[in-house]
């Protein structure tokens, strides 16, 4: 892309509630604007970095098996009755009605609409078990929408559902979607940790989440130094004012507190903030209760399904991933969520030999599908250089001055290094980094 021609309308000033670096980067970085509380616009850059997510993890769990599918967004209120969660969501749950006065509610989630679906479609244990999953837009009426794409109202998810025949192939399928999941986090880039989550009356091993660890997380987990093992602690405390006291402190507070407890290996537990990013959950057969779907079993029995469902806050990845990367100057994309991974930076734009160089490393990276962000604009080299720092593209070719004795400067966003490299080697060094 040539800057010239991208829409990426960044900014000095952050929003006044943008308390968050990822809030504020993604404002500034022009990746996203705020259309009203709670709801955002993705931007051309936000919307690459979102897709990209989207791409990963589509591509790992059709790797283990999963059918993508796309319920409606719009569902009507008769299906939330039969579980009775119309009475039980509460205000989280956003109402609209059409011409007819039919009423009609804005996905939150989507257990009832997928049992639906699968119910009488799927009528024996042979076609067991199954996972269907879908990458759609969810509605929450959050009572304090905040932190920019962290909680919003409306936000991405991708949801998941399986059906199993047995509680012994659903923990099976719990434990695929686990290592899944792991995949996913491992191959955004991000530092996580998978931890025992409260899973209300299902207890043990029946839920966990996933928290990408970052000071401003807004969960407080425990980890083991040793060992995988973590908590949060909503999981490990029954004191609901201890857990609200412990949450309310900042990362640094947590520190400071000492935890007497030891984990089961020994290891030094510790507390750390964390962003809950996904979350699996054991559902058993409450929604295929609910809703009387069954199957038949190998004696003809009819069944209610043994569900688990998977959620993975696509959005909230986004806002993440710059909340664990990011340093004063603005977003640090990891390599597989950067929107481009080289932006090539002429610094005076009048200079043809500049110029030449330029548009061509840029042709050359673009024919072998590098996402390369061409920065060809009048002005001058410090803006330009600040822009690319706020946007934070991996990796810049600073084509200037030096330019004369064969040499270009290539600047590492993440150490803010800039290494001269000649003329001639800059293309295969650029293959060598990504
Ligand atoms: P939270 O405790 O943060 O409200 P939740 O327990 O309500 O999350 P789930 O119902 O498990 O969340 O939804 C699955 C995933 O969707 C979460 O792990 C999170 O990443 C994401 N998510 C939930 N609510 C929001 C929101 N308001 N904005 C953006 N992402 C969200
Ligand atoms: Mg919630």
């Amino acid at each position: 892309m040539r800057r010239s021609r991208a829409f990426i309308p960044t900014t000095k000033e952050a929003p006044s509630d943008a308390t968050l670096p990822s809030h504020q980067f993604l404002v500034r970085g022009g990746f996203i604007n705020q259309q009203g509380a709670g709801l955002y616009n993705f931007m051309p850059l936000g919307k690459i970095v979102l897709e990209k997510i989207r791409a990963i993890v589509k591509d790992e769990l059709d790797k283990a098996g999963c059918n993508e599918v796309q319920l409606s967004f719009v569902t009507p209120i008769g299906l939330w009755d039969k579980s009775g969660r119309s009475e039980t969501m509460g205000k989280e749950m956003l109402r609209i009605s059409d011409r007819h006065d039919n009423d009609f509610v804005l996905s939150p989630t989507n257990e009832e609409a997928m049992v639906e679906m699968v119910k009488n479609r799927v009528t024996s244990y042979k076609d067991l078990p199954l996972n269907l999953y879908q990458i759609n837009t969810k509605f929450r009426d959050e009572a304090r929408p905040r932190y920019g794409l962290m909680r919003g109202r409306e936000f991405l998810m991708k949801d998941g559902y399986s059906f199993h025949s047995s509680t012994e192939d659903m923990v099976r399928e719990f434990n695929l979607m686990e290592n899944t999941y792991k995949k996913i986090f491992t191959r955004l880039g991000l530092d996580f940790r998978v931890v025992e989550a409260d899973s209300g009356a299902i207890g043990g091993e029946g839920s966990k989440e996933f928290h990408v660890l970052a000071d401003s997380g807004e969960d407080t987990i425990v980890i083991c130094d040793s060992c995988d093992y973590g908590a949060n602690i909503e999981a490990i405390y029954d004191d609901e004012a201890k857990i609200d006291e412990l949450n309310e402190k900042s990362y640094e507070e947590l520190q400071e507190l000492p935890i007497t407890e030891k984990c089961s290996c020994g290891g030094k537990l510790s507390f750390k903030k964390g962003i809950e990013a996904g979350h699996i959950f054991q559902l058993g057969t409450k929604y295929s209760e609910a809703l009387e779907a069954n199957f038949n079993d190998e004696n003809g029995r009819a069944k209610p399904f043994e569900m688990a469902t998977f959620g993975i806050g696509v959005s909230r990845l986004v806002a993440s991933v710059i909340e664990q990367n990011h340093d004063e100057s603005g977003c640090i994309w990891t390599k597989a969520t950067a929107p481009y991974i080289v932006n090539i930076m002429v610094s005076n734009i009048k200079d043809e030999m500049q110029m030449t160089l330029g548009e061509e490393l840029y042709l050359k990276l673009l024919g072998d599908d590098i996402e390369v962000m061409f920065d060809d604009r009048k002005d001058r080299f410090g803006f330009k250089m600040k822009d690319a720092e706020l946007i934070g593209f991996p990796y810049t070719v600073i084509i200037g001055k030096e330019l004369e004795n064969g040499i270009v400067q290539l600047y590492d966003r993440a150490t803010k290094e800039k290494t001269s490299i000649n003329t001639g080697d800059i293309y295969n060094k650029i293959l060598e980094l990504i």
